[in-house]
């Protein structure tokens, strides 16, 4: 089978980029597991799914009409049922939402088998936060990221422009610190580093910096 790494953590933690830059550097797949979660999610707004009905989200989950298309230079183009939701499924509006459908295990288990559909030649690279310890146990490498709440929502506001001291601010921190509760205590696949998961905190380091330290675990 494909070699797997895994990289997981908590909501802003950079996840995102780094996979997308590793797979880069690697020339492997890239799986962004969270925008499965923000599709159900995006699903469910549309249809006028109550965001708790588990056994509908759980089909939706399984029957996700979804492609992922790789631009060149621009990344990777989603396509739900024929239409463009790269940007829709960014929304806060729609992370909210997957971060409750996230907690139904219909959805979870909806979700792994086209998860692992990914898994192919020449290798994957998959960010989320059970990449190491459900979806892919037996992963070459596991990456666990970690920073602060305040750090991760810094890094969030700066990217929004956003003032510390505005309200926006207060709202985005408080948003990261209820998404972390919910993603640590829901019942199925909690966040946890997985026991072999190498632990990175980012809150003292810059992007090219963990990438490098990744690359160098990578090159172990
Ligand atoms: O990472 P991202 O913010 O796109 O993920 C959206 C939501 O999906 C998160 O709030 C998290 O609760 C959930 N998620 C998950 N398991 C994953 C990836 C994301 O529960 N592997």
């Amino acid at each position: 089978q494909a070699p797997v790494i895994a990289i997981d953590g908590p909501s802003g933690v950079g996840k995102g980029t780094l996979a997308l830059s590793v797979s880069q550097a690697q020339q492997w797949h890239l799986l962004d597991s969270g925008a499965l979660y923000r599709l159900v999610a995006l699903s469910a707004l549309r249809r006028g799914t109550a965001l708790d009905d588990a056994r509908v989200l759980g089909e939706t989950a399984r029957h996700l009409p979804v492609r992922f298309e790789v631009v060149q230079d621009q990344g990777v183009r989603i396509d739900l049922d024929g239409d463009d939701v790269t940007r829709a499924i960014r929304e806060e509006s729609v992370g909210e939402a997957a971060s409750r459908v996230a907690t139904l295990p219909t959805v979870r288990a909806g979700l792994l088998d086209r998860q692992r559909d990914f898994q192919q030649a020449p290798g994957l690279v998959a960010d989320g936060r059970d990449m190491g310890t459900v979806v892919f146990p037996d992963a070459a490498l596991k990456v666990f990221l970690t920073a602060s709440a305040l750090v991760r929502a810094r890094r969030r506001a700066a990217q929004l422009s956003v003032s510390e001291d505005s309200a926006i601010f207060e709202r985005i921190y408080s948003d990261i610190i209820q998404r972390d509760e919910r993603d640590a205590t829901r019942a199925t696949a909690p966040l946890k580093p997985a026991d072999d998961a190498v632990i990175i905190d980012t809150s003292e380091l810059g992007i090219e910096q963990v990438f490098d330290r990744v690359m160098a675990l990578i090159a172990e």
